[in-house]
């Protein structure tokens, strides 16, 4: 492999505003975001649904979202 054709991507530290951290490719070496796969609902699903009391439970029924 040709490693010198992207000589500035590498591994980037992303740090989420919920105190998450990760690493992912970048060209950058430092990356700030205010969701993640942590706290973003659309991946915490389930735990989100308790948080609000059932009414995303509802709306997922309706819509045949699991
Ligand atoms: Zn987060």
């Amino acid at each position: 492999m040709k490693e010198k054709i992207h000589p500035k991507y590498g591994e980037a530290k992303v740090t989420c505003v919920c105190g998450e951290t990760f690493t992912t490719g970048s060209t950058k070496k430092e990356i700030k975001v205010e969701i993640c796969s942590k706290c973003h609902p659309f991946y915490t699903g389930s735990q989100r649904t308790v948080e609000t009391g059932g009414r995303a439970e509802k709306f997922r029924k309706k819509y045949g979202i699991k």
